[in-house]
């Protein structure tokens, strides 16, 4: 985890790294500084890449935010940086702090909290650890536990704490559940991950690929261990990152051989032009050979799926949630979506329109031709123990 400490006064700044180090004892934090917001801007520009900054939490000196005329606060509300955890340091009266908590809420920064100096091992404890109430909105990312939830993901990643959760997709004409798409969580002892936190941790540390090993292995289990779940695809999200690792398509294939009866696919997920095209597509044709179907998930997200969908003999297209939840007001995403069923079935591909809400979305769907849905309408991703009962009541409801 990276820390940038924002003060002025360098003695300042080592008192405040000695604070949070006690705090964050054991863990693998690096802090930085920043004397100005000129710099510490410089810092969060130089650590910007998509989805996911290396700096995980600033730590702002409160004179530093009145003498700059929060030109720093300004600057992560022009670059939409809503995530990224925020604690002010400092010495006012409660009036002034008031004030900048305002400030910061009403632009919607996800301010942690503020401490009064000198700081207190408790009150730094209390926020690390969550135990003090967020301040801001209740979206689960916006939570300062994440900061200790982001710095144990390996820990926890190696622990097993990682459960699956399966989401249904249906046929939209026959009404049937057709598969179910696996999606991870990390549970810690009070705390739910979910995988826009880690995964880009895990890609960030080229990790990805054991998640998706983890994934697969343990998902297959638990399809082999309940005979009537093999009447289902199972579908496992994959980024063309782990395609590349060494001995990765063939651990994939080798294990496949023996669950040979399950109906599976990889759900390749990827927004950067992928490296190495040649060896990613060569390593796709590999697996699809071995029985495993691939899906273009997210589609429309990205300008590169278009070119991925002449080189690679995908199964399915998967319409992004963005473009399909709001089609029944939005004029664009309908032409979109519309456009996307019509390419599927111009070059014979399955279409599935993830993030299907309402009835009345889903009436859309079905009059554009589409042929596969998902989304909380159905279902919401469901734990493994769920599963079962929830089979039976939807063939009950819906069948
Ligand atoms: P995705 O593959 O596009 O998965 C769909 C996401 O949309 C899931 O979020 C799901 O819970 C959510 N969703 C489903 N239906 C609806 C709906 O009707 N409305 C709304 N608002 N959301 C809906 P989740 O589980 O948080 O996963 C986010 C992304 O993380 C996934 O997007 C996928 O790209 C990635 N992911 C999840 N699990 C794994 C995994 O095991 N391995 C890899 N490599 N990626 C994963
Ligand atoms: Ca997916
Ligand atoms: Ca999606």
């Amino acid at each position: 985890m990276n820390v940038l400490i924002v003060d002025k006064c360098k003695f300042a700044r080592s008192i405040t790294r000695a604070k949070f180090s006690e705090v964050f004892k054991g863990l693998d934090v690096v802090f930085e500084n920043a004397e100005n917001s000129k710099s510490a801007i410089s810092s969060l520009d130089n650590t910007q890449t998509i989805g996911c900054s290396r700096i995980n939490l600033l730590i702002i000196d409160l004179s530093i935010m009145l003498d700059d005329k929060f030109t720093l606060i300004n600057y992560m509300v022009g670059v939409k940086d809503y995530f990224k955890p925020v604690i002010i340091i400092g010495l006012a009266d409660n009036c002034l702090f008031e004030f900048v908590s305002n400030n910061a809420l009403e632009l919607n920064l996800n301010l942690a909290d503020i401490i009064k100096t000198p700081l207190k091992h408790a009150d730094i404890y209390n926020i690390v650890t969550n135990k003090k109430c967020k301040l801001s909105s209740n979206k689960p990312s916006d939570n300062i536990g994440f900061i200790f939830g982001a710095t144990c993901i390996k820990e926890d990643f190696n622990k097993k704490n990682l459960c699956l959760y399966y989401q249904p997709k249906v046929d939209i004409k026959t009404k049937k559940v057709v598969g179910f798409e696996v999606l991870s969580r990390i549970k810690t002892n009070n705390n739910t991950i979910y995988p826009d936190e880690f995964i880009p941790l895990l890609e960030k540390e080229k990790q990805s690929y054991k998640l998706t090993k983890f994934v697969f292995k343990k998902a297959l289990n638990h399809w082999e261990s309940i005979p009537s779940l093999k009447d289902y695809n199972l579908s496992i999200n994959i980024s063309a990152d782990d395609l590349r690792r060494e001995g990765f398509v063939e651990e994939i294939i080798n294990h496949y051989g023996k669950h040979r009866d399950i109906d599976m696919t990889f759900e390749l997920t990827e927004y950067a032009p992928i490296e190495n095209e040649f060896l990613t597509f060569e390593s796709i044709n590999k697996i699809i050979a071995s029985g495993i179907r691939f899906s273009l998930d997210d589609f429309g997200k990205s300008y590169s799926n278009l070119k991925r969908l002449d080189s690679i003999p995908f199964d399915e297209i998967k319409i992004d949630k963005a473009f399909v939840f709001d089609i029944d007001v939005n004029r664009q995403h309908q032409a979109i979506v519309e456009a996307i069923i019509e390419l599927g079935s111009k070059l014979n591909i399955k279409v599935t329109a993830e993030g299907v809400e309402t009835h009345l979305v889903l009436d859309m769907l079905y009059k554009m031709n589409c042929q596969y849905v998902q989304g909380y309408y159905y279902s919401r991703p469901l734990s493994a123990s769920e599963l079962l009962p929830w089979i039976e009541n939807y063939n009950k409801k819906f069948q």
